[in-house]
């Protein structure tokens, strides 16, 4: 039987875990001023993968500062998109999927522009976006909740959703599209997509300090009453 959503169990869990975290680090709320156009957004994703958010931050600003125009980077040589990359992770594979993805978009669309998705309801904004080179779920939802989209969408990344496997309210195995489609249903019905998003943010400190991929310091951990882990 499915239970009517936000009596989930689960939810009450979430916002226990959201003020502890915030007991714990404190407030992380991102500013409108770093709320981006959905492009961009798309561009520091398909770039990001294993990388500092700062360090692909910069690339994509510099990208766009070096070529002018997202349209101009779809048609540059991968060796100089490649080069721009360097400080990347994967450079030469962030090039070549981003070219793949922009001229997806400009095949689609005659431009790169995403500001038809607006109009969207967010499965289908996402959906759509999924059907890119390179975009899979953590970027699709970066993009809705994040850019100045403010979708409801909780973005997982390898850290959030570490630690949400950990907590047991993810299956252990769960990959992120698995992942987010266990979580959305019971993310609590009030939360706006800032608070989503500072939710996010507060896991993902979470995951970056306490609950790192190995060797978690469960005992001093700020959520240790709510994880599964931890009392097993
Ligand atoms: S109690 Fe341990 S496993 Fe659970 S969230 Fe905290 S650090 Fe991670």
């Amino acid at each position: 039987m499915q239970l009517p959503l936000g009596s989930d169990p689960r939810t009450d869990q979430l916002k226990r875990i959201h003020a502890a975290l915030i007991a714990a680090f404190g407030r992380i709320e991102r500013p409108d001023t770093k709320r981006r156009d959905p492009v961009w957004t798309l561009v520091q994703g398909v770039i990001g993968a294993r990388t500092k958010t700062a360090v692909s931050n910069a690339a994509t600003d510099a990208m766009l500062e070096r070529f002018g125009s997202w349209e101009a980077v779809a048609e540059a040589q991968i060796d100089e998109l490649t080069a721009l990359l360097s400080n990347q992770t994967f450079p030469e594979q962030s090039a070549r999927r981003l070219k793949d993805c922009l001229t997806q978009i400009i095949a689609e669309r005659g431009q790169v522009d995403l500001r038809h998705l607006s109009n969207l309801e967010t499965a289908d904004l996402m959906h759509w976006l999924e059907t890119l080179p390179g975009i899979a779920r953590k970027i699709s939802a970066g993009i809705a909740n994040t850019s100045i989209f403010e979708r409801r969408a909780v973005v997982l990344d390898t850290h959030h959703r570490r630690v949400m496997q950990r907590m047991g309210l993810v299956a252990p195995k769960a990959d992120t599209t698995r992942a987010y489609d266990a979580l959305m249903p019971v993310v609590p019905e009030e939360w706006s997509a800032k608070d989503i998003d500072e939710h996010h943010l507060l896991v993902k400190r979470l995951g970056q300090t306490s609950c790192r991929p190995t060797n978690p310091t469960c005992a001093s951990c700020p959520v240790r009453n709510e994880c599964a882990y931890a009392s097993a």
